[in-house]
């Protein structure tokens, strides 16, 4: 099915359900479950909503859609992720982290364009706020897990690991290095 909205238009490409369910920004794009949102009501796509994140991984919701997560999820992240299997990103279901990585109607300024701001945060705590290299990668589960100052995602072993990469993923191979 194809919605009839602009960005399907422009990419005559069907949309994910997540996408069609969620709401839109002024320019079209989708505002995830996670999005901040900003006191003027608008979304800030550089943060992420605190509680929302925390229910995320504490519930086992989408960070994308906010559905409850199925057997396979995806986590997208730098080296320091894929390495540690650890997140302050909730996990996604695994068509909803693809279409976020793969296709522009998603969107994701961090993903399809480089050197662009993203949240505040590193991704893993005491680790490169912006990393040069993004992967995504499945996983059968993840665990809450708390550090001294935040919650995060520690996911089970990766079955696959992709290196995202304008726009398109590449298969991983071998060990994975932290730069
Ligand atoms: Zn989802």
């Amino acid at each position: 099915m194809v919605p009839n909205n602009p960005i399907a238009k422009r990419h005559r490409t069907p949309l994910p359900q997540w996408l069609t369910n969620r709401p839109r920004d002024r320019r079209g794009y989708p505002i995830t479950y996670v999005t901040a949102i900003r006191p003027d009501g608008l979304p800030d796509f550089t943060e992420v909503d605190g509680a929302r994140r925390l229910e995320c991984i504490r519930d086992g919701l989408c960070g994308l859609c906010g559905d409850p997560l199925r057997y396979w999820r995806a986590v997208i992240g730098g080296p320091a992720v894929i390495r540690l299997r650890l997140t302050l990103d909730p996990p996604m279901h695994v068509e909803c982290a693809i279409f976020a990585a793969t296709d522009r109607s998603a969107g994701c300024p961090f993903l399809l364009k480089t050197g662009t701001a993203r949240y505040s945060k590193p991704a893993v705590p005491g680790t490169p706020e912006r990393p040069s290299r993004m992967f995504l990668a499945t996983t059968r589960s993840h665990q809450l897990e708390r550090d001294v100052s935040d919650v995060l995602a520690r996911c089970a072993a990766f079955k696959n690991v992709w290196e995202i990469q304008d726009g398109k993923l590449i298969p991983l191979q071998g060990a994975i290095s932290c730069p």
